[in-house]
Formats: C-alpha cells, sequence, structure tokens
C-alpha cells in the first residue's frame, strides 16, 4: 500500500509572503511524525492544508493517492480528522454528543446518528478511556480530559490519519504523556497514522516514528528523531544553545537548555 499522506512541493501564501515553500511530506499506514518548528514557522498552515482548508499555489497533497483538491469536504473528512489545540465549546455539550459530532461525515443532511454510528463512537471512547465521562458537560472537563474527548471524536470520524496541533499544550507532564502514549497505542492498534505540532520535543522524540523541523515554511530537516535531534539542527530552528543526550532510561535523544 502507497502512503496514506503525500504531499509535494507545497507552497501556500495567505497575502504576499510565502508561508509555506517547497514542503515535501509521506505519512505511511500507522505512523506517527511529529513536526517542530518556532512560532510562526507555518505548522498550523501545513495542518490546514491537509485538511482542506487553505489550497496550496503550488504542489498537490494526496490522501490514499486522491489528490485532495478533487475530493469533497465530506469524503476528505473521512479521511482526516483534526485535533485543535485547545477548543471553546460556546455551548456545553455533553461529552457524548461532543464525540458523536465526529460522525458528520457519514449522516446527510438532519439525519440523527444511529446506531452503527453510536457504536463506533462508543468504541472510541473506549479506546480513549472517555467512556465513563459521556454523560458530563465538555466544558466542565480537566483540560486532560478533554483532549482525550477530542481524540475520540477524531477517531469516531474513522479517519486513515488524525492531525493534532499542540494537543498538549495546556497539559501537565503526566497528562502530556497520557496523551501521547494514547495516540503511540492507537496508531499500532488499529493502523491510524498522526501527524502531530508540538513543542514537547522530548517526547515527541520518545513517541514519534519520524520528526519534521520547519523554519520560515520550509523544511529544514526530517527524519527519525535521534538524525533530526541534534544541537546544530534545534539552536537553527529556535536559536538557543542545548546539549542533546540520550535519555539513559528511554534510549531516546533528549534536549537539555544550556
Ligand atoms: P505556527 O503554527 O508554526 O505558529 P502558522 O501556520 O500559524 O505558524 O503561521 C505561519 C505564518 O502565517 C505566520 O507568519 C502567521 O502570521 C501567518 N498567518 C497565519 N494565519 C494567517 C491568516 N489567517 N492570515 C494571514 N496570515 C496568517
Ligand atoms: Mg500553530
Amino acid at each position: 500500500m502507497g502512503p496514506i499522506l503525500k504531499i509535494e512541493k507545497v507552497a501556500f501564501r495567505y497575502v504576499s509572503e510565502w508561508v509555506l515553500d517547497g514542503i515535501d511530506l509521506e505519512v505511511n499506514r500507522g505512523e506517527v511524525v511529529g513536526i517542530l518548528g518556532p512560532n510562526g514557522s507555518g505548522k498550523s498552515t501545513l495542518l490546514r492544508v491537509i485538511e482542506g482548508l487553505c489550497e496550496p499555489e503550488r504542489g498537490n497533497v494526496f490522501v490514499k493517492g486522491t489528490d485532495i483538491s478533487k475530493l469533497s469536504r465530506v469524503s476528505l473528512s473521512r479521511e482526516v480528522a483534526m485535533v485543535q489545540q485547545e477548543n471553546h465549546f460556546s455551548f456545553s455539550f455533553s461529552v457524548l454528543e461532543v464525540v458523536l459530532m465526529g460522525r458528520f461525515p457519514y449522516l446527510g443532511n438532519f439525519q440523527f446518528e444511529g446506531e452503527e454510528d453510536i457504536e463506533v463512537a462508543r468504541k472510541a471512547m473506549t479506546a480513549t478511556s472517555t467512556l465513563s465521562l459521556s454523560g458530563r458537560l465538555i466544558n466542565e472537563l480537566s483540560g486532560g480530559e478533554k483532549q482525550r474527548v477530542l481524540l475520540a471524536r477524531a477517531l469516531t470520524q474513522e479517519p486513515s490519519i488524525i492531525l493534532l496541533d499542540e494537543p498538549t499544550a495546556f497539559l501537565d507532564l503526566s497528562y502530556k504523556k497520557e496523551i501521547f502514549d494514547l495516540i503511540s497505542s492507537l496508531s499500532r492498534q488499529t493502523g491510524v497514522s498522526a501527524l502531530i505540532v508540538t513543542h514537547d520535543i522530548d517526547l515527541a522524540a520518545r513517541y514519534c516514528n519520524r520528526l519534521l523541523m520547519l523554519r520560515d515554511g520550509r523544511l529544514h530537516a526530517s527524519g527519525l528523531p535521534v538524525e533530526v535531534l541534534n544541537a546544530a539542527n534545534i539552536e537553527a530552528i529556535f536559536g538557543c544553545k542545548v546539549i542533546v543526550d540520550i535519555n539513559p532510561v528511554s534510549g531516546s535523544p533528549r534536549v537539555s537548555l544550556i
């Protein structure tokens, strides 16, 4: 089988300046790929391009071999799901209602969820340990619980790939680890791929199969975490001096500020 996601020479700009330029990327089934880069380097824009919200001016994005510019929004939503950094719901939906929103690409206008949809949601909630929260209100959950629910909603879309934009930004260390653990085990168990924008470099090093580094909308480096995470690359993209050694327990690269 070919890659789930393939990006070829993508360039995009909102106004006059290129925000993405010459981006190439492939993500295979079940792979967890991390995107690192400073603020403003184009990470969220890249996810928006893959979601079909920003149309590249040059280059192409293929999902399971189909150019996404030829797919309807609904068809694309059956393949690509998004978990945002932070979600404020203006109306206080129940957790079950939020998770069931993930079925939108499968329901017609004014069609209510059927038993099959509820079963898909139930499975996603079991996988993310959110079933016991189903009657709670989304706005009353802790940050970690909320992110698990949003992951359940994404799974309910039954996508081939989940895009996550800084999903652990507002979580404490144990919740950050929990989210990365969850994504990693879901990808192994279900074959879903994940593309994660994150500033948690050590967690990305440990949980991602591959990493990309973006700088000013261009790929600065890509490869295995051990190949990409070195002091020169980190200094080049973040502009600060670091030491990179190996975590003696996990064996993955560890980045410390000097
Ligand atoms: P990152 O997620 O890496 O912080 P973004 O993709 O959000 O970066 O932004 C990349 C660049 O595009 C920034 O210079 C930002 O100001 C600009 N940008 C982002 N969104 C818009 C928009 N809707 N309109 C115009 N410029 C934007
Ligand atoms: Mg961003």
